[in-house]
């Protein structure tokens, strides 16, 4: 055992070191979950301080029960914002086409809360409460080997540390993944706009916490409120075949704000300018959003195909690591807890590292990949020229978005997954 690693007693499966690479939401909700199960880990995060990129997510009832029963859901409560519905409108007119209703009714019908919050709130909440010690930063990892019994990451200064179980949650520009398939990102053709809008620009939503889209030929925006109904976050995508960052670069690492040139992000002035232009002839009330976010960033969205195993001897995925979705569908996150928390209950229980991670990828793909899928699909649906398809779509969707009808996504309960 080398510097980097931590001693423990040998758990359920003989294991006494698991290492995690990554913490985002993934690596993070893994070391609070491990904790739980009275597993120890370090988790190795490449950045000098936990990365707060990004800025609001949804949080469905299929992981918001999951941060719950992680002992966070009160933190979460605290921080995050219970939307009313998502109400969805038509992208010029601004005309509603449907709206699903949340707060109480997502409740009763899933018995867990559908939340939206900051991104940085919720990995505080996670890191808060881990051991100090727990999360080394500025620790990137440049491979990872993997041997019979033990599996090694090896790290840009040069050190090495050797694990039990290594758990890769670095995102979709994965080290971990190298060592179980080489294949590559693919950028979808959208961008995203992203930016925070001071809630007093929208009077009159104030009391109103809702999920707000606007679907239109070859586009979307969506927007709730943040950090306690202070900010609305907003993301407009649009297509542009125009952004390219290479492979190398550190803003290809995961979907990340990149800017049309690869060394740096367009100043703000210009991407205001440009998302103006994409939203030209928009619904006025995307226009103002647009206007009145505070910074827009660029944001290139990439995704990867589903594989058929993620793990190989001692060595796992989860994450975007594992299953990057484009965020049409707003699961990306959602799945990441779900992973954590399912591995977590896999090598609790299981005699042997093995078993528990053919038990995880057993219980886990075939969801992931699901969602993975109709999150591409999603992209096709939303963004429907004016026209006979699009009028049906828009004729079926309050039907197609109804609570009852998502069952299979929300309702899902991977806390008994792995206990079946
Ligand atoms: C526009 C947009 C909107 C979205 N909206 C939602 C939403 O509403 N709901 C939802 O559930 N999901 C949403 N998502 C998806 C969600 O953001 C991701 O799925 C989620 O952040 C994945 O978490 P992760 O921890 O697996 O990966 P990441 O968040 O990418 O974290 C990976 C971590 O690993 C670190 N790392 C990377 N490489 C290394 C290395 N070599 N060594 C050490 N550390 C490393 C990184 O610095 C990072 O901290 C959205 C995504 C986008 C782009």
């Amino acid at each position: 055992m080398n510097a980097l690693t931590r001693k423990g007693s040998p758990g359920p499966a003989g294991i006494a070191r698991i290492g995690v690479l990554g913490g985002g939401i993934a690596g993070l909700t893994m070391a609070v979950a491990l904790r739980n199960a009275g597993l120890d880990c370090v988790v190795f995060e490449q950045a000098p301080r936990v990365e707060t990129a990004g800025l609001g997510l949804q949080i469905t009832p299929n992981a918001s029960r999951l941060l719950a029963r992680l002992g966070v859901g009160e933190a979460v409560d605290a921080v995050a914002t219970q939307p009313l519905s998502i109400d969805v409108h038509r992208w010029d007119d601004g005309h509603r086409l449907a709206r699903t209703p949340l707060g109480e009714a997502c409740v009763e019908t899933f018995g867990a809360p559908y939340y939206t919050v900051h991104r940085a709130d919720l990995q505080q909440l996670l890191l808060r409460v881990l051991p100090t010690d727990t999360v080394r930063l500025g620790r990137r990892c440049v491979a990872v080997r993997c041997a019979s019994d033990s599996v090694t990451a090896v790290f840009a200064d040069g050190a090495e540390a050797t694990f039990d179980v290594l758990v890769g949650a670095d995102g979709i520009g994965s080290v971990a993944r190298r060592a179980l398939a080489d294949d590559v990102r693919r950028f979808s053709g959208q961008v995203a706009y992203r930016g925070l809008v001071p809630a007093d620009a929208l009077p009159e939503w104030q009391g109103e916490p809702r999920v707000r889209g606007w679907f239109g030929p070859a586009q979307h925006c969506v927007c709730y409120p943040v950090s306690g109904g202070r900010f609305i976050s907003l993301t407009a995508m649009t297509p542009d075949a125009t952004v390219s960052v290479s492979e190398d670069s550190p803003a290809a690492q995961w979907n990340a704000p990149a800017g049309p040139a690869e060394d740096g992000a367009a100043p703000a002035a210009s991407l205001a300018r440009a998302a103006a232009e994409a939203y030209d002839g928009w619904d006025p009330l995307v226009r103002k959003l647009l206007q009145s976010a505070a910074a827009l960033s660029l944001w290139r969205l990439n995704d990867r195909d589903p594989l058929p195993r993620w793990s190989r001897s001692r060595l796992t995925l989860i994450g975007d690591a594992a299953h990057p979705m484009l965020p049409f569908r707003a699961q990306g996150a959602n799945q990441a807890i779900e992973d954590a928390v399912v591995l977590t209950d896999c090598l609790r229980q299981a005699d042997d590292v093995q078993t528990a991670l053919c038990r995880y990828e057993e219980l886990r793909l075939t969801r992931t990949t699901r969602i993975q899928l109709s999150s591409r699909e999603s992209a096709e649906v939303f963004h429907l020229g004016d026209g006979d398809l699009q009028l049906e779509r828009d004729r079926d969707m309050p039907e197609r978005w109804a609570l009852r009808n998502n069952e299979w996504l929300f309702g899902y309960r991977a806390e008994s997954a792995a206990l079946a």
